[in-house]
């Protein structure tokens, strides 16, 4: 069905104009001004509100086994959260469990990834870079659509790649128009010098990016709002923001918002890793409870694939003055564009999909665990008061969050086969 989005404030990451957007067959057909349609076209009329490209979210974790945890969201529950708070892409990791084929990982990842809403590309862990592995991320890049994959320099013993393997990952998937994403905190560095680590990497990366070498950064939400304070609540409540790289210092954050501003941080993705705090009603497996005798037997990972959009334009552009061009590129066209969507995804042009958020900039809200749309019961942000509220979201022309009301389907999310990945 053809719908018509009229009279909105249409932020890209360059263009911001009022105009009507016309959306037929999933795609974005004509922009202009008073646009005329028939009775058969649904009408939403944007007045005074911004209508932006549907956030892309290139780091989430759902319905993801590990030896001892299983996250809460199933890519069905995952993926309607994510709509609610404004995306409408995402990238998810396959992780493959000890001694199974990337390729074989990743068919299991497909029949779990059956149920999202919304458009979902994956991301690939490799736990090794053994003959098979590497040749099979040939086929991957190549015919599978998967041109990222994600390496470990931690947890030593789990995921942690020796410098050699690294070294042959990196090279085939180089040679292959692929990204590797480096989870960059030495597995062998005492823990104390990690916490320093936060603006001593970003300074790394700045250096190399003014050296012209193609490096980017990604930063999540919770490293911008919050600080390592939040480990001294009393009780068990700090499990709940148990996380890797944990939260650091207060002294971090000016050092992430400026860099955000420069660009030498491109993205802000989540980290979706949701489990709940409380054991009942799904269970100790899904359950930050597991921990709590022994600290370290706490689930690592936290939720945030609903918060991500409203955190950012109320912390980005009402508290730190971004530009709104700005704010959409870090959430939706860079990563886009990093990830081999582009201009599919993250963006609003003639022929793209027509994956549209409108957006209340003025809208005062509270954020409640209670009222989001994850399986996981708690929230990083509980209580925090945000300007700014996603009002519709439209998947491919459909629209799926009208208010507070439902309007997608379980299983309408397509998988994404995104082409070369780390060209912005
Ligand atoms: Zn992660």
């Amino acid at each position: 069905m053809a719908a018509l989005i009229k009279n909105g404030r249409i932020v890209t990451a360059v263009d911001d104009y009022v105009a009507d957007v016309l959306v037929d067959d999933g795609r974005i057909t004509t922009i202009g001004a008073r646009l005329e349609v028939g009775g058969d076209v649904e009408v939403h009329d944007a007045s005074g509100l911004l209508v932006l490209p549907g956030g892309v979210d290139v780091h989430t974790h759902m319905d993801m086994a590990t030896p001892t945890a299983h996250t809460i969201d199933t890519f069905g529950s995952g993926t309607r959260a994510a709509a609610f708070g404004g995306t409408t892409t995402l990238v998810d990791f396959c992780t493959p469990q000890r001694g199974q084929s990337p390729l074989k990982a990743l068919e299991d990842w497909h029949r779990l990834r059956e149920s999202a809403c919304v458009d979902v590309g994956a991301h690939m862990i490799l736990l090794d870079a053994d003959p098979g592995t590497l040749d099979e991320m040939k086929t991957l890049v190549r015919h599978e659509g998967v041109s990222s994959f994600k390496l470990f320099m931690a947890y030593p013993g789990a995921l942690m790649l020796d410098d050699g393997a690294l070294f042959k990952a990196m090279r085939v998937a180089g040679a292959n128009g692929a990204m590797t994403c480096v989870h960059a905190e030495n597995g062998h560095v005492i823990q104390a010098l990690v916490d320093e680590a936060v603006a001593q990497a970003l300074a790394a990366v700045t250096e190399a990016r003014d050296r012209g070498i193609a490096v980017h950064a990604e930063t999540c939400p919770h490293y911008l709002f919050l600080s390592a304070d939040e480990y001294e609540r009393p009780g068990f409540e700090a499990a709940k923001f148990v996380m890797t790289p944990p939260l650091r210092e207060h002294s971090h954050q000016p050092h992430l918002w400026r860099g955000l501003k420069t660009d030498d941080l491109q993205v802000v993705s989540t980290d979706h890793c949701p489990f709940c705090f409380n054991e009942q009603p799904h269970g100790l497996l899904y359950s930050k409870q597991q921990g709590v005798d022994s600290f370290s037997r706490i689930p690592n990972g936290a939720p945030g694939v609903e918060t991500r959009l409203p955190l950012m334009h109320d912390g980005a552009v009402v508290r730190h003055g971004m530009s709104l061009n700005r704010f959409v590129e870090i959430t939706a066209t860079a990563p886009a564009k990093l990830f081999g969507l582009f201009p599919k995804k993250g963006t609003i042009a003639v022929g793209t999909d027509a994956d549209l958020v409108v957006f209340d900039p003025a809208e005062r809200w509270t954020i409640r665990a209670a009222e989001h749309h994850s399986r996981v019961d708690y929230s990083l942000y509980e209580g925090r008061e945000l300007t700014g509220r996603v009002k519709k979201v439209f998947v491919r022309g459909q629209c799926v969050v009208d208010g507070t009301r439902w309007l997608g389907r379980e299983g309408m999310g397509q998988y994404l086969r995104r082409g070369a990945s780390g060209r912005p």
